[in-house]
């Protein structure tokens, strides 16, 4: 059987890094193809963003526009630039010849650059009815939702730099602040500790972790139950808003053996670009920032890694 055809650019992920990429890219006529991936997968279609709401903070939509309406726009406006999108996940990848291989579904794709935008899942506690209540008072970004409770009491889980950082914003914001922390010391840098003790309005609750979130009946949060490990206690507190800030890990289970990463676990890359340690490999969005992750700062990586790899084959294979 004859190899198919080599492709300009296989992006690989489709939230707004991947969409944004396949814009350009597409603008740019190198035909790209993005793998939007599959639910089942890793890869999720439009990314986080389809597990918000309200999407208040993108510039553009003066009153605000939801998750899967806007990245339905990025996918309409990609496809419509010339993307073409397959609603697939890739199984594996070998970044080790050029042409690069990609499969997906059992068939082989080559490329003569990758852009990956797999993203970073937002780690969760595991709880049953966490789940049930997330977008209905459960959030794992408070920069997306925290407007949606101002004047309410909200609670945060986590003891690194993200969740001080949540809890000092939610601060502004909430009359009351609630921080759950499992272990009796945070892990996040002192700077932003003391920033936490310093503000009246946040309550840290040492050794304690969070064993349920009510209230799936009402179909908001409305409290959670939260133990104490040093005594085995439980109390309940009244909260509407559990703000989960307990990591985030990139999908770069496909990759991890091709390009070099970050001991966190996302993939590196060179200061002030989107190039990866294989030169024609590109990354952008939340699988290469642990610290933004905003929709923003993944769309504009997104539009870096097309223009780089746009260069990329015009120096080293005019396309
Ligand atoms: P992180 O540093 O990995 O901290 C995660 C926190 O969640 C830890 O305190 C951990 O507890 C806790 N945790 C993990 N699993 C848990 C579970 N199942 N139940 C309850 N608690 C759990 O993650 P992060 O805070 O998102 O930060 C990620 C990286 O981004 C870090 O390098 C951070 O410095 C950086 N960051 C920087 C800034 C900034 O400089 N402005 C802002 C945000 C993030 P233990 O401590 O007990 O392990």
């Amino acid at each position: 059987m004859s190899d198919p055809a080599v492709r300009n650019v296989i992006i690989i992920g489709s939230g707004p890094a991947g969409l944004t990429a396949a814009i350009y890219a597409a603008r740019a006529n190198l035909k790209p193809l993005c793998f939007e991936g599959f639910n089942a997968g890793g890869l999720i279609p439009g990314g986080q963003l389809m597990f918000t709401t309200e999407v208040e903070n993108y510039p553009g939509f003066v009153e605000g526009i939801t998750g899967p309406e806007l990245m339905g726009r990025f996918r309409g406006q990609a496809e419509h630039q010339g993307c073409e999108l397959i609603t697939q996940d890739v199984e594996k990848v070998d970044f080790s010849s050029r042409p690069f291989k990609v499969w997906s579904e059992g068939e082989l794709y080559l490329a003569k650059t990758v852009i990956l935008s797999t993203g970073a899942r937002a780690n969760y506690i595991g709880l049953e009815n966490e789940e049930k209540l997330k977008n209905r008072g459960v959030s794992a970004c408070a920069v997306c939702d925290g407007p949606l409770f101002k004047g309410k009491n909200v609670t945060v889980v986590g003891g690194g730099d993200t969740a001080m950082e949540e809890a000092s914003y939610l601060a502004g914001l909430c009359p009351e602040v609630l921080l759950v922390h499992r272990r009796d010391e945070f892990r996040a840098s002192k700077t932003m500790q003391a920033r936490v003790f310093a503000n009246p309005k946040i309550k840290v609750l040492f050794s304690s972790e969070i064993v349920d979130v009510f209230d799936v009946t009402a179909n908001k949060v409305t409290g959670v139950a939260v133990k104490n490990l040093k005594t085995g206690e439980v109390v309940r507190h009244a909260t509407e808003g559990l703000f989960v800030a307990i990591g985030h890990t990139p999908l770069t289970d496909i990759v991890k053996d091709q390009v070099e990463l970050h001991p966190n676990g996302y993939v590196k890359v060179e200061p002030g670009t989107t190039s990866t340690s294989v030169a024609g490999v590109f990354a952008a969005g939340d699988v290469q920032d642990w610290v933004y992750r905003q929709a923003i700062t993944a769309a504009g990586t997104g539009c870096m890694a097309a223009l780089e790899a746009e260069r990329w084959l015009v120096v080293n294979d005019a396309h």
